[in-house]
């Protein structure tokens, strides 16, 4: 099993996901800055890499032959270029990790060597401060040995889950546009205050807040969303007249059917 500390760690891409899982990934101090090496064509995005001892290239082949694990974290029109300019540098002691969206396992196995260790991940927004929702998918290639040692190196981004890789696409609807769905729904509330005579700026952050201590029971407390969504409802009392006028809404099925809608837009664009 390799070590953390020993481990060479490349990303091919400068952009934000690679910055919130390199922030992350630094962050637990099980990783030294100085494994680290990044590659994008121009320097526009490098300041704040530097800023965190990463060392910087514009030669994504330099990339690859310092890491052992190499990120690609480019946009997903663009992975096959990248692949295509890296492949023949690639070996059987690379991990390669994409985070391209509707990039399959067949498709980056098939642009690299046979029998390479290709990995699918898929963060969401939420990683650039450590509480992403991670879900990977192991290739043909990647045993039980790498599946740990990525669970352990990403477990400081957030929750890291393993699943099939058609649970991407579900991911992505429930966690990585579910993130927009959230916001909606803090918008709303917030909007219900000011509806009702509270500042907005006020209501905003009463909303925002209401979120992340509702989430942190959810997520901590070990109990089913119902449960506590019943022990908040006193018989008679407001939150059962709120609830009501939710169902009435339809929040329910509406939450459900966007769910359902952004995993099919994902799976049509894979
Ligand atoms: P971004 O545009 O912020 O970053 C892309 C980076 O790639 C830039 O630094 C760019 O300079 C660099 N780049 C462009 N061409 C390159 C090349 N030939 N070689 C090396 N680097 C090159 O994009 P992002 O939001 O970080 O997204 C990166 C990937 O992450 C995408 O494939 C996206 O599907 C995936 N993703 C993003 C999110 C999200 O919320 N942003 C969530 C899940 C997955």
């Amino acid at each position: 099993m390799d070590e953390l500390s020993q481990l060479k760690i490349g990303f091919i891409g400068a952009g934000n996901m690679a910055f919130g899982i390199a922030r992350g990934i630094l962050k637990s101090g099980d990783v030294p800055s100085s494994n680290v090496i990044i590659s994008a064509p121009s320097r526009n995005n490098f300041p704040r890499f530097e800023d965190m001892g990463v060392a910087v290239t514009h030669s994504n082949k330099e990339v690859v032959d310092h890491s052992r694990l190499v990120f690609l974290a480019v946009k997903p029109h663009l992975i096959r270029t990248v692949l295509n300019g890296i492949s023949e540098h690639v070996t059987r002691q690379h991990i390669i990790i994409s985070v391209a969206a509707g990039i399959t396992l067949a498709t980056l196995e098939e642009l690299l060597p046979v029998g390479s260790c290709v990995m699918r991940l898929m963060p969401n927004l939420p990683c650039m401060l450590q509480e992403g929702a991670l879900l990977l998918a192991c290739g043909k290639g990647a045993g039980q040995d790498v599946e740990s040692l990525l669970k352990r190196l990403l477990s400081p981004c957030g929750l890291v889950e393993v699943g099939p890789e058609t649970w991407i696409d579900v991911h992505t609807g429930l966690s990585g546009s579910g993130v927009a769905f959230v916001y909606l729904f803090a918008e709303a509330l917030a909007e219900g205050a000011v509806k009702m005579g509270m500042p907005s700026e006020l209501a905003q952050r009463i909303a925002a807040q209401t979120i992340i201590g509702a989430g942190q029971l959810l997520r901590d407390g070990g109990k089913h969303p119902a449960q506590l969504r019943a022990e908040v409802c006193t018989p008679g009392g407001t939150t059962i007249y709120g609830l009501h006028a939710l169902e009435k809404g339809g929040l329910r099925a509406a939450t459900m059917g966007a769910v359902e809608a952004a995993t099919e837009r994902a799976r049509e664009l894979g």
